[in-house]
């Protein structure tokens, strides 16, 4: 973020030639455009193959059990059926054994701080999802409770020959997956699949990365590789003799038991074809700001996407894809946003995938530990209480707006993501504390909340994490610092503070 912040351009940059062509490209295309092209590429892209890099056995078992009746992928971060690489490989592996192809979810009642909002969110997805599987004989089912309840029956239940499931580095499904892992019949083997990162999270490092410069070459060496087409998954040949429960999704929503006084967001349709309309909209109006716009929370230049992205329905790598192939001609932004897409982000699931303490000082480095704790007696000009900070309840009003914009939209924009968290640390009693009330705040309102990047986003913001040491000062001691001044000089902060004057949080 370093590096990022001292290439901020301030203005917008008038549009080259080539830019307008393709801007006015983009007004002449007709809504939908992209979905279809998608799926003419997908179509076209049959001959495809399944990079073996982008799966690990989790099981001593490699080969699907002889005689059994199906092969199960077992969905759980990448909710999405087309451009999963976990998908694919599952529907692979039961055409080689003519055996039929189930995917469940696993429904758990509470994830974290997690409200109503990103459950209605994942479970409109699920919909589609479940949907699209009846339409190409893939079998799918909602299985209510935690995976290692659920799962081992089920497997029995459907004389299930081999498992994959997806990745995610974040503690609880990581645990998930150990924990079925111990109760699979050992004659099954259980394989996980990256289907979330462009260069699978173990490919792109075997260690904890410093920072984006120290990672950074590393995934783009490996790009050829990994940056390629998905193979469309199509229709099973091999039907299913038993099919799988109907799921009722009214009765699945009214029986969660999750903070209901959160609710759903109305900018955000939710699944792959909302995800892939909001896509479209950003290649045709918002890339060409992106290099010299994103850092000003006034002007429409982000791509929005990161609901999607963090729930699967969209894939990393489709938003890529389509992203360099309809933007060639924008080359700066096109190279920023491959930064924050495929570097910061791949970046994040790196630091959580190999530092345990991802989301609480311990997991910081020394440097910032000691600085923080340097600092951890100065004075504090404000304090605030989490439900003083969770109602936009303080003296600054660009933090409040900002609040509001959390709480109100399901999003806060990135640029003031950083400095939401900054005041944080600044006006609660210890470093620990801001960790946590920033993490709750974001998981409980945040569309994209309890993700790698949501993590690492408040590591960076409090603890230094990816950063780098900077002058000293009163509490933040060498962590940057953020303030209301700095915020005036680089966008028109009345602006936004009257963007979310008088709604309330
Ligand atoms: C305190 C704090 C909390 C954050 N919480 C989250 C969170 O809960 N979930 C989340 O996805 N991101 C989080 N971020 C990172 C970033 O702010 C968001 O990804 C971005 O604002 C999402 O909006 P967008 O999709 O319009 O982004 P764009 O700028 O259009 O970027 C496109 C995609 O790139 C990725 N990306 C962008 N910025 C970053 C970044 N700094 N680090 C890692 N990946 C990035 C995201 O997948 C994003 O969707 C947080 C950052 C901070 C400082």
């Amino acid at each position: 973020m370093a590096e990022r912040k001292r290439n901020l351009k301030r203005k917008g940059e008038p549009l080259k030639g080539a830019e307008k062509l393709s801007a006015a490209r983009g007004a002449e295309r007709e809504a939908g455009w992209l979905q279809e092209k998608v799926a003419e590429i997908r179509r076209n892209s049959t001959e495809c193959k399944f990079n073996m890099k982008r799966l690990r056995f989790l099981s001593d078992a490699q080969k699907v059990r002889q005689g059994c009746g199906a092969v199960l992928y077992w969905m759980a971060r990448d909710q999405r059926v087309q451009d999963n690489w976990a998908l694919v490989y599952a529907q692979q592996l039961a055409l080689e054994e003519k055996l039929p192809l189930h995917v469940c979810f696993c429904l758990v009642p509470r994830y974290l701080d997690s409200t109503y909002r990103q459950y209605a969110f994942m479970l409109k997805g699920l919909q589609e999802v479940a949907k699209e599987c009846t339409s190409l004989d893939i079998q799918f089912h909602l299985l209510s409770g935690e995976p290692e309840l659920t799962l081992p029956g089920f497997v029995k239940h459907w004389d299930i020959g081999g498992v994959v499931t997806d990745f995610s580095p974040l503690r609880l499904p990581l645990q998930w997956t150990e924990r079925v892992k111990k109760e699979l019949p050992p004659d099954v083997p259980f394989i996980q699949v990256d289907a979330h990162n462009v260069v699978p999270c173990w490919e792109a490092s075997n260690k904890l990365e410093y920072a984006a410069r120290t990672i950074r070459g590393k995934i783009t060496k490996l790009l050829p590789e990994f940056l390629t087409e998905f193979p469309p998954v199509e229709a099973h040949p091999h039907t299913s003799t038993k099919t799988a429960k109907k799921v009722n999704w009214e009765e699945v929503m009214s029986s969660l038991e999750v903070d209901r006084s959160v609710g759903e967001v109305v900018w955000a349709q939710p699944g792959m074809a909302g995800g892939v309309a909001m896509l479209e909209s950003f290649i045709d109006k918002r890339l060409r700001l992106f290099a010299t716009e994103r850092n000003n929370p006034n002007a429409d230049a982000l791509s929005q996407l990161s609901p999607w992205i963090h729930s699967g329905q969209l894939s990393a790598q489709r938003v890529l894809l389509e992203v360099q192939r309809w933007g060639k001609r924008l080359t700066e932004s096109v190279a920023s946003f491959k930064e924050e897409l495929l570097v910061r982000r791949e970046l994040s699931d790196n630091f959580c995938f190999y530092n345990d303490n991802y989301d609480n000082i311990n997991g910081a480095y020394d440097w910032a530990k000691k600085t923080l704790q340097d600092h951890a007696k100065d004075s504090r000009p404000y304090l605030y209480t989490r439900e003083q900070l969770e109602h936009a309840e303080t003296y600054d009003q660009l933090w409040n707006a900002a609040q509001r914009q959390l709480v109100l939209e399901g999003k806060m924009h990135g640029f003031m993501r950083m400095y939401w968290a900054k005041k944080i640390l600044e006006w609660t009693s210890s470093p620990e504390e801001a960790v946590n009330i920033s993490i709750y705040l974001n998981d409980r309102y945040a569309l994209d909340g309890c993700d790698p990047n949501g993590y690492v986003g408040c590591m960076w913001s409090i603890c230094g994490i990816h950063d780098q040491g900077w002058a000293e000062r009163h509490i933040f001691g060498k962590v940057r610092y953020m303030n209301y001044a700095g915020c005036k000089r680089k966008f028109d902060v009345g602006q936004f503070e009257r963007r979310y004057t008088g709604k309330k949080a």
